[in-house]
């Protein structure tokens, strides 16, 4: 039904459409073709202050149109990337595509606020992660200060002793850290206390349920627990006034999704950038 709307490139996919990806070696061949052939774009998806409702960062979000199957959902195909080992060099590629953008929109004299990027557990483990993060800053001119990171609970907190340094050493560069699908995962108290995170993102599928108490008290007490740690939240997938009404009551602080906006266009992004 997206479908036929005729905007839909970025929205999310339908499972139906998602059946025509058939087969592990189909979709590998087909993610190697898309890096060779540049075929993969970026959408953005603005957070808002759920406070006075201003633009306080964006989520650069990966885009992929097969040119058989159609759109292929990341939630689809970033899992297969992580197993195979392609998330590397699509994680390259978001990086450089996002920090090229971020540059073209700097010097066209928006300003711009915290940019978020997904980074995923197997590229942050990668060889070399840290470098070539630094190497692609330097390329455009972007500073560390502007760039949030986005790792899942499981990778920021399941870590070995290398990566909490290279995580400490991330912060120390000058980057912000978020916590993201927050409340999937299992992490204790003081293994969150021990992470330089500023934000904390509450995992869609609570925001989702909110009016089914048990989901209400959830995040009221990841609420808790992140603002006494001193960290900001963010809720994901905000899809209703009543879910960010429920959400604005009990002090969260920021939002993200689709009742705000939709992930955007490069374009579209640009205008949503634009000063009132
Ligand atoms: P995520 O990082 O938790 O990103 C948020 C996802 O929620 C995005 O899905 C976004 O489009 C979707 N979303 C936002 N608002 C709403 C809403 O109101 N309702 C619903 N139903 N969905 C909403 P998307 O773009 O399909 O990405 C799925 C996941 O794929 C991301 O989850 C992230 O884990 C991964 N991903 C996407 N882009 C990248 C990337 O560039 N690099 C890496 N490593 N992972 C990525
Ligand atoms: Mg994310
Ligand atoms: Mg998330
Ligand atoms: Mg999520």
């Amino acid at each position: 039904e997206a479908r036929s709307r005729g905007r839909n490139e970025l929205e999310l996919f339908s499972e139906e459409l998602e059946q025509r990806t058939k087969s592990a070696a189909d979709l590998e061949l087909g993610i190697r073709l898309a890096l060779d052939n540049d075929l993969f774009r970026l959408a953005y998806q603005p957070k808002y202050n759920l406070s006075d409702n201003s633009l306080q960062s964006f989520e650069v979000l990966i885009r992929w149109f097969h040119p058989k199957w159609g759109p292929v959902s990341p939630s689809r195909f970033i899992p297969f990337a992580e197993a195979n080992g392609l998330i590397v060099q699509i994680g390259r590629l978001v990086l450089e595509e996002a920090c090229r953008q971020w540059r073209e929109w700097t010097d066209f004299g928006l300003k711009i606020p915290t940019m978020a990027i997904n980074i995923s557990p197997l590229q942050l483990a990668s060889l070399g992660f840290k470098d070539v993060l630094l190497n692609t800053l330097k390329t455009f001119s972007v500073p560390a200060s502007a760039i949030e990171l986005e790792i899942t609970e499981g990778a920021a907190l399941s870590h070995t002793k290398e990566q909490m340094e290279l995580i400490l050493a991330l912060h120390d560069e000058g980057f912000s850290l978020a916590i993201d699908d927050f409340g999937t995962g299992y992490s204790s108290l003081s293994q969150l206390s021990s992470l330089p995170a500023s934000t904390l993102k509450i995992d869609r599928a609570f925001v989702s349920k909110i009016t089914d108490s048990s989901s209400e008290s959830v995040i009221e007490a990841i609420i808790t627990l992140g603002h006494s740690l001193g960290m900001k939240i963010v809720a994901e997938g905000v899809e209703t006034e009543l879910q960010r009404d429920f959400l604005k009551n009990k002090g969260c602080d920021i939002a993200q999704g689709f009742w705000y906006s939709r992930p955007l266009s490069a374009e579209k992004m640009r205008s949503a950038l634009l000063p009132d």
